[in-house]
């Protein structure tokens, strides 16, 4: 297993005492995936060890930013915002030295937690829905990145540590047109059993236009391979604003 520390270490984000590094916390409706329009209170992790092409908070990657926040703090902040679901997401939360610490205290008070991790590192920590993106040859950036996302992304026993772990899962991957397919299922077929209505799939943009454009190729695929397709409710509405 990979050390997380060591990861964030590599990305340079990475300071020992730091209990979380948040890039950010608020309010929204879940936006994606199988608790699509949920109320949920986010927290979202600052620093990755990948570098998507599309990322769309490339402050929490490309230029990561944040401040220290200890879990108390979340846990009562989560507590102030009076709903049950949390949504940890980044970033790579997993990266984050105090993640089994966070998961475990937020579990205590009762919340129901989604972890959403691109699944590149299995530290221990628990959750009640696991939310698996994946990342296919469609994030890969150009220039001095490009190598290292591609070793990390395309090492996938980090994945099968957590897809046997957990049994509340979704599968996400962003997609941008049927030549993504191919890959896809040569992942799913490495993988433990994943039931097709667990593979989610989600078009590629940051804006409503980007996403539209891609949405029935996407839905096709959904349709004749039996995965759930799912729109991204925060760039429809909101583009590519921060916090909503
Ligand atoms: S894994 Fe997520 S946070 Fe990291 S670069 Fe990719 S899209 Fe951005």
């Amino acid at each position: 297993m990979v050390d997380p520390r060591s990861t964030l270490a590599a990305c340079g984000v990475f300071r020992y005492s730091v209990p979380v590094l948040i890039a950010e916390t608020f309010t929204s409706l879940q936006g994606e995936g199988t608790l699509l329009g949920v109320p949920s209170f986010f927290i979202r992790t600052s620093g990755c060890n990948l570098r998507c092409s599309w990322c769309d908070t490339p402050y929490t990657s490309w230029t990561p930013e944040g401040r220290r926040r200890s879990v108390a703090e979340l846990v009562d902040e989560a507590g102030r915002a009076g709903i049950r679901h949390i949504v940890i997401t980044g970033g790579e939360p997993l990266l984050q030295r105090e993640i089994g610490a966070l998961t475990r205290a937020l579990k205590a008070e009762g919340f129901h937690i989604t972890v959403e991790t691109a699944g590149t590192v299995a530290p221990d920590f628990i959750c009640d829905l696991l939310s698996l993106s994946p990342k296919t040859a469609n994030s890969d950036p150009e220039g001095r990145w490009r190598s290292r996302h591609q070793r990390i992304r395309g090492d996938f026993g980090p994945l099968k540590n957590l897809l046997k772990r957990f049994s509340e899962v979704q599968l996400k991957f962003v997609v941008r047109d049927g030549g993504d397919l191919p890959e896809i299922l040569d992942l799913l077929a490495l993988l433990p059993r994943v039931e097709p209505e667990s593979v989610v799939l989600m078009p590629e943009g940051r804006t409503a236009q980007e996403v539209v454009a891609r949405a029935g190729a996407v839905w096709r695929l959904c349709l004749e391979h039996g995965f759930r397709y799912t729109p991204r409710l925060h760039v429809d509405l909101f583009g590519g604003r921060r916090g909503v």
